[in-house]
């Protein structure tokens, strides 16, 4: 799994940080989405998953990133 976020469309709700700590933060400076990881390790990929659906703004993308 590859993560790709766009900073430009995110509104900052912060769900996906909420949802998925490990693999999304906001900036401090406008609330946007910060992708800390873009290959999550396995046992997140469901939570990522999630944060796809649950985005407002679908912000959040997945690539097959073949692994
Ligand atoms: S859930 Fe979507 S809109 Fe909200 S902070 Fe994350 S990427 Fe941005």
């Amino acid at each position: 799994m590859r993560v790709e976020v766009d900073r430009d469309r995110c509104c900052g709700a912060g769900m996906c940080t909420l949802t998925e700590p490990e693999v999304f933060d906001q900036s401090a400076e406008d609330g946007t989405v910060v992708l800390l990881t873009a290959r999550p390790p396995r046992e997140s990929w469901d939570g990522v998953e999630e944060c796809v659906r649950l985005c407002p703004s679908q912000a959040i993308s997945l690539a097959d990133g073949g692994d």
